[in-house]
């Protein structure tokens, strides 16, 4: 399982230093996984941050609650 974030993003950036698998991207940047990177997904987003989900564990064994739902000041990240 993974979160996503919503089109309630107002881009403020703050989710991205805070996840542990480095699974969030500012909208247009390219993902990088396992030495591949891309713009390509259905979840890739040109206009706010996003998240890859394959990349995403939850925080799982690594924090009590999902870091990025944590420091969202919109509430824009949900399950996915
Ligand atoms: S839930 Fe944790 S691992 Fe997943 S994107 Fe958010 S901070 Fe990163
Ligand atoms: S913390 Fe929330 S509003 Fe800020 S970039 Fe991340 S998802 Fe968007």
């Amino acid at each position: 399982m993974a979160y996503k974030i919503t089109e309630e993003c107002i881009n403020c950036g703050a989710c991205e230093p805070e996840c542990p698998n480095s699974s969030i991207y500012e909208g247009g940047a390219a993902w990088e996984k396992d030495g591949v990177t891309g713009t390509d997904g259905a979840f890739f987003s040109n206009d706010f941050y996003y998240i890859h989900p394959d990349k995403c564990t939850e925080c799982q064994g690594q924090h009590d609650e999902p870091q990025c739902v944590s420091v969202c000041p919109v509430d824009s990240v949900v399950k996915l």
